[in-house]
């Protein structure tokens, strides 16, 4: 039987560095996919429609929430965002793990959901170092950057709903923390009992 993989929510102020750390962390981890979330926002310069957002208008967002096809949403600055429950339970059913990168609301929704779920936390070193960030990106008006550093403090006091806290400053060093994390919870006794069943009874017999 195929066991079950772990739900992640990932969460931080915006231009803390999330994700980019969860894309560095895909690209060479196995068994562990991200959930593109559905979104009304605008499309940033060399983004892609179902590859970093499914794009979509208001409109048919508050048609899919109807039909119950969240597992959560949220307004996020003036926009909504949700996350799609079918692609989430068949990935996790695979026995794939699950990254969603949501914001402190949905994390909220889906700790009360999936109590079972690991919550990790993402910080800047400073405030500077965030503005900065988020300036360099280079993706964002100054009114909407202005705008994403009022609403940082809002998400920032949300870090202590979560099971680990990363600093995001040196970012090869973040990386490794952000892998020990996955490491550590595959390697928890209930997974490894799962997945080491022959190895285990033949120890024992
Ligand atoms: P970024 O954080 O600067 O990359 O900005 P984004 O516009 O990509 O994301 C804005 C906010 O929306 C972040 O706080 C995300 O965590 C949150 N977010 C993205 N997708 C989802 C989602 O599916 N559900 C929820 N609840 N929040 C989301
Ligand atoms: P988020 O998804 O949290 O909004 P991003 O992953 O888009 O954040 O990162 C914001 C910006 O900061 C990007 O331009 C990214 O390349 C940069 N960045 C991320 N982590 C670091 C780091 N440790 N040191 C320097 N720059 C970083
Ligand atoms: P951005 O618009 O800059 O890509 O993301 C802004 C914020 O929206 C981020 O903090 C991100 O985590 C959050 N976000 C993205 N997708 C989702 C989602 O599906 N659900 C929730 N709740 N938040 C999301």
């Amino acid at each position: 039987m195929t066991t079950r993989g772990t739900l992640y929510t990932v969460s931080a102020p915006s231009g803390a560095g999330k994700t980019s750390l969860v894309k560095a962390l895909i690209d060479n981890t196995n068994a562990i996919q991200v959930s593109v979330s559905h979104t009304t926002r605008a499309m940033r310069p060399g983004e892609q429609d179902g590859i970093n957002y499914h794009f979509v208008s208001q409109a048919a967002f508050l048609a899919m929430l109807e039909q119950t096809a969240f597992l959560e949403h949220a307004q996020v600055f003036d926009n909504f965002y949700g996350t799609s429950k079918q692609w989430v339970e068949d990935t996790l059913a695979s026995g794939m793990d699950v990254i969603l990168e949501i914001d402190w609301q949905g994390a909220q929704q889906i700790r009360k959901l999936l109590p079972e779920t690991v919550g990790i936390f993402i910080l800047p070193p400073s405030q500077a170092t965030l503005r900065q960030r988020l300036t360099n990106r280079g993706q964002d008006e100054q009114a909407i950057i202005d705008r994403r550093m009022r609403d940082a403090k809002n998400e920032i006091e949300h870090y202590v709903e979560s099971d680990y806290l990363i600093i995001n400053d040196d970012f090869a060093v973040a990386l490794a923390e952000f892998k020990a994390i996955i490491t550590a919870e595959r390697l928890k006794l209930g997974k490894q009992q799962n997945r080491h069943q022959t190895l285990l009874t033949s120890l024992l017999s």
